[in-house]
């Protein structure tokens, strides 16, 4: 099978820029772990895709390369941090795709797209090869047309691998999903990242602050009706009290990590190199002026104040005090039900260029995958409907290791909600 390719991972003699100017010219001596793994399996390296530089990013606009466009609608972002993954896809130009989510990066391309996107436990796949963002979230999965293929892409993605000391054996086979009914299925459905149960009241106010549109709202309930009639229960009473906190501490922790891991693209040992400095702290200052771009820059001066002495406990020590209600939550609400499901993403597929002024409104967008991510549980994105013509995509998350009752349970849904997945009939 064609594989597509995030550029993030390393693929050998192949360039492998993370979407960065300051990895020009960069050909990996060795290949990631999950690329090696697929080709073992048979697969074969169609492309490297398209990505926000360094996977910073809610909409493919902060890559060196240029914007992605989405296929369903060219004058609108396909998402991101994996928007050439997930377009690729979507376009029918790669039958799968990989791509990496740290705080939404498969989920929400998957979304904007129209197609499905598992973000893994963490820990169920190697980071090995991977060019690191913030080490401690961000996982590998795959972007495909449907939960069957990737339920087969992801099976031979897993497993320990003595490269990456984070990464464990997968407890079981992952199976082909088959499921069509969700009878003793709970599904809970967190006022927090929904609106809460009342329909018209979250249509007109959203979630406060964050605004899930209403035709969003419209298709994420619409689906919960078809589940209701495969039999599964809808609990409304389950509650992640910590998740509005999600983003904040997010963006405390990724560009904390993210300030460590890119202080290694000095101009010595990868990819672009300032000519004319005058000495070695000027060649270091110039190249890290002329590779990074805008957004990466404000993440590495956001990571670096945050960890300053003086400031670390206020700030970082703070963001993993709440990274840990988060999981707590997540442990009391996965007592009561078997998944949580949420929209993927506040929106459909935005315009290009509607919020590259405004960062904060950019990271909104990550509003209901973050907390996930946090807490290091699986999550899948499948698209549930249209909203004036532009896919919307469900998301449903559960325990550590449940893939396979995940997939099993997205597939059920897939089946009964039969979204045509072609934008071109659109
Ligand atoms: N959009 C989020 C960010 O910019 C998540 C990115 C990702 O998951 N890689 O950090």
């Amino acid at each position: 099978m064609p594989l597509a390719v995030k550029d993030l991972f390393c693929t050998e003699g192949v360039p492998s820029q993370s979407g960065s100017r300051i990895l020009e010219g960069y050909e990996p001596p060795y290949t990631a772990t999950v690329v090696s793994r697929l080709r073992a399996a048979g697969a074969s390296l169609l492309a490297k895709t398209n990505q926000d530089e360094f996977a910073m990013g809610s909409s493919n606009e902060n890559s060196a390369f240029g914007p992605v466009l989405n296929p369903w609608d060219r004058t609108r972002v396909p998402g991101g941090s994996s928007g050439g993954s997930a377009a690729a896809v979507a376009a029918g130009l790669a039958p799968w795709a990989l791509g990496t989510d740290t705080g939404g990066s498969i989920r929400q391309p998957a979304a904007l797209c129209g197609i499905v996107g598992l973000k893994p436990t963490y820990g169920a796949v190697s980071r090995y090869g991977m060019i690191a963002f913030a080490s401690s979230l961000d996982q590998a999965g795959p972007l495909t047309r449907d939960v069957t293929d990737a339920a087969l892409l992801f099976g031979r993605m897993i497993g320990r691998d003595r490269c990456d000391a984070t990464s464990l054996e997968f407890p079981d086979a992952i199976e082909s999903p088959g499921a069509r009914r969700l009878d003793g299925i709970s599904l809970g459905v967190p006022a927090e990242l929904t609106g809460g149960s009342d329909r018209t009241a979250a249509a007109a106010g959203g979630v406060e602050e964050v605004g899930i549109e209403a035709g969003v709202l419209d298709a994420f309930r619409a689906a919960l009706d078809r589940a209701c009639e495969l039999g599964a229960e809808i609990v409304e009473s389950v509650s992640l009290p910590h998740a509005p906190h999600a983003l904040s501490a997010y963006y405390v922790l990724a560009p904390a990590e993210a300030s460590s891991n890119l202080a290694r693209f000095d101009g010595v040992r990868y990819g672009l190199r300032a000519e004319h400095a005058e000495d070695l702290l000027d060649m270091y200052e110039r190249t890290r002026h002329d590779g990074f771009g805008a957004e990466v820059k404000r993440r590495i001066m956001l990571g670096a104040y945050a960890l300053s002495a003086g400031y670390y406990e206020a700030y970082y020590g703070r963001a993993q005090q709440v990274r840990t209600k988060i999981s707590e939550d997540f442990a009391r609400a996965f007592a009561e039900v078997d998944f949580i499901v949420t929209p993927t993403s506040p929106s459909t597929a935005f315009k290009l260029g509607e919020k590259t002024s405004d960062p904060l409104a950019m990271y909104l967008s990550d509003y209901c995958t973050v907390p996930m991510s946090l807490a290091g549980v699986p999550a899948i994105s499948i698209p549930c409907g249209l909203s004036e013509g532009l896919p919307v995509g469900l998301q449903l998350a559960g325990r550590a290791f449940s893939e396979n009752a995940l997939l099993d349970t997205a597939y059920a849904l897939e089946q009964a909600l039969g979204f045509d997945g072609s934008p071109a009939r659109a």
